[in-house]
């Protein structure tokens, strides 16, 4: 069977190699319904992560679906030769299963972003959960050195003056258990934080994020202060004094 090469979408890792362990080619009747670029479905595994890993095969040189005789027949060679299967007309593609996590809120500056998502992949990892509750409290965290500096204090005071000043809706104050866990932090690791205690954690700090950055941002966007990424708007129109 051929050979695939691919980037590993579970363990991120680079340029992995998997025999094309099985295929479908996808039947004519399906092309031809929607008349797209005949194509078939094909299955490996990383040997990085050992996580399954499914691919979508299409043809540089067989793309009408009045083609799809030709594209099997041309497919099913390349599957079963003993070469990379992408030596020839055949592309590869990794179908990235839909993701199950939490969504990563809108418009997060690029650090809160990265350690949000490194907090979601620990959540599902085997004995992720300290990094993940680490990474939890590292978003909020340079959330607020990034957006107001000038709050001072331990993780939990520093949530608490935000409530008080009215950047954060007074019902977060009520997740104190969440506050306490975020909070607790500072200089120290987390110990032990349990899947359960996880959970809601979790749920405070998306919940964090959406209230502190995304809804902000959005409803500064929809009145004209600042555009797409962020940057503030000049006011070129004479604005009415008085
Ligand atoms: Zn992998």
């Amino acid at each position: 069977m051929a050979q695939v090469t691919f980037d590993c979408p579970h363990c991120h890792s680079k340029n992995m190699t998997t025999t094309v362990t099985g295929f479908v080619v996808v039947p004519y009747e399906a092309i031809t319904a929607q008349q797209i670029a005949p194509f078939a479905v094909g299955f490996g595994a990383c040997s990085g992560c050992w996580s399954p890993i499914g691919f979508r095969f299409t043809s540089t040189e067989h793309k009408e679906w009045s083609e799809h005789v030709r594209f099997a027949d041309y497919f099913q060679r390349a599957a079963k030769a003993e070469h990379n299967i992408t030596a020839g007309f055949i592309r590869a593609k990794v179908v990235h299963t839909p993701n199950t996590n939490a969504t990563v809120p809108d418009h997060l500056p690029p650090t809160v972003e990265k350690a949000f998502k490194s907090a979601e992949r620990n959540y599902v990892a085997e004995d992720g959960e300290d990094a993940a509750a680490m990474l939890y409290r590292r978003a909020i965290d340079i959330a607020i050195r990034e957006k107001h500096p000038e709050i001072k204090g331990n993780l939990a005071l520093r949530i608490e003056k935000l409530v008080g000043l009215g950047l954060l809706p007074p019902s977060m104050k009520s997740w104190s258990d969440q506050i306490r866990l975020i909070g607790n932090g500072g200089a120290h690791e987390p110990e032990g934080v349990t899947k359960e205690e996880l959970k809601p954690m979790r749920g405070f700090t998306e919940a964090f994020l959406r209230y502190f950055i995304t809804i902000p941002f959005e409803v500064a966007l929809a009145r004209g202060e600042i555009d797409e990424r962020g940057m503030p708007v000049q006011q070129n129109s004479p604005t009415v004094s008085g």
